[in-house]
């Protein structure tokens, strides 16, 4: 048993931080005293005197890419390691999130096929740190002439073979068949890699459907990468669970995301962009181009994005770190983002983050106690 005591609570709802002491029994809350209340049995427990400090339930991050190289303790210039070196550091990214804050991440896709899902066991089975994990595989990029580059693909695990709804049924089930939870597509393209993508439909939308059909069967959710209007359609119009971006979102896509808020999240990754507009490249990499696009972006979803949030969209922080320039581990940024660029109060960016985003990275709110695992993280809210 764990007793925090002397903690200012805020418990993911919304109401304001209270004063009191939380128990904590086999990793579930057993019980919560408000200051002038009795206080908690404490025999034989472990007290944790928090000095004033918050006590919060764990973030959520919604976009993450734990294999993604780059983090707050370790810069890598690019997205490619050795095999090993990958795997490791993989591991070690997911410990970083759990330090930073992030008690689960729902996975936005991963640089090997098996890379998240043997983490995930080690992680379940208690043998190293890290948040519950949502993991995925490779995402899926369709075959292209070589020119789409994508955040960094290993060539034998590219998952590209074949185009047509076949080929899309075959490439959701083989995820799933290696315990996969979340398979990512790139339903649109990505103009900060290749000028113009971000407008570009990368599947058709048989292609599109085929993937729905196949993962209600497989049991796995969706994940897309969504830029363009029509990339958004397709997305909610077969189930999807969860489109990061959605940038240019027109009035009928706002509609249907709108149709759909009950059993879709919205992650509109301003990390990734922000980081982009605020890096100071090295004078040999040229980053003009995509601080352009980041502009662009930013400008669409600051329109956007407090719209949604109006209609009753779940907004989730969640941001891309992974790279060089918005390495893990920074993650908690997308909080500040989400205040300083969608309208959100900062009590509203943490229950996105907390309450707001516990069923994107659970299978029912049943199974996992809002208040199962808490973080004492020194916000001031
Ligand atoms: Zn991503």
């Amino acid at each position: 048993m764990i007793l925090f005591t002397n903690a200012r609570i805020f418990d993911g709802s919304g109401a304001p931080p209270f004063s009191g002491e939380v128990l904590i029994k086999d990793n579930r809350i057993a019980g919560i005293s408000r200051a002038g209340e009795p206080s908690l049995p404490r025999a034989s427990a472990t007290v944790i005197d928090c000095a004033g400090a918050t006590l919060m339930p764990g973030l959520t991050e919604a976009h993450a890419h734990l294999s993604w190289p780059s983090s707050v303790e370790r810069f890598v210039p690019g997205m490619l390691l050795p095999a090993e070196d990958l795997v490791l550091n993989t591991a070690r990214n997911a410990r970083i999130l759990l330090d930073h804050g992030f008690t689960s991440a729902y996975s936005g896709g991963a640089l090997g096929k098996t890379l998240e899902i043997t983490l995930k066991a080690q992680i379940d089975s208690g043998g190293m740190p890290g948040p519950r994990l949502i993991p995925s595989s490779i995402e899926r990029e369709p075959p292209t002439d070589g020119t789409f580059v994508s955040s960094g693909s290993i060539a034998q695990d590219r998952h590209v073979d074949g185009t047509g709804p076949e080929a899309i049924r075959e490439f959701v089930k083989s995820c799933a068949a290696l315990g996969a939870k979340s398979v990512k597509f790139l339903l649109s393209g990505e103009s900060a890699l290749k000028p113009g993508a971000s407008m570009q439909l990368m599947y058709s939308p048989e292609e599109v459907k085929a993937a729905g059909e196949q993962a209600r069967e497989s049991n796995v959710w969706l994940t897309g990468h969504a830029h363009a209007a029509e990339a958004v359609k397709l997305g909610v119009r077969n189930g999807f669970r969860i489109l990061y971006h959605c940038t240019y979102s027109d009035a009928e896509a706002i509609d249907l995301l709108t149709a759909r808020k009950d059993d879709l999240f919205v992650a509109p990754t301003p990390g990734i962009v922000q980081a982009t507009l605020d890096a100071a490249p090295p004078p040999h990499v040229d980053m003009s181009h995509m601080k352009k696009d980041a502009a662009i972006v930013l400008e669409h979803q600051q329109k956007l994005m407090p719209e949604l949030k109006k209609r009753g969209l779940r907004l989730l922080p969640g941001g891309d770190y992974g790279f060089p320039f918005n390495p893990n581990g920074r993650n908690a940024r997308d909080l500040e983002l989400f205040v300083r660029h969608f309208g959100f109060t900062p009590t509203e960016a943490l229950v996105a983050a907390t309450i707001g985003s516990l069923t994107v990275a659970t299978v029912s709110l049943k199974k996992f106690s809002a208040f199962e695992i808490w973080t004492l993280v020194a916000f001031a809210i």
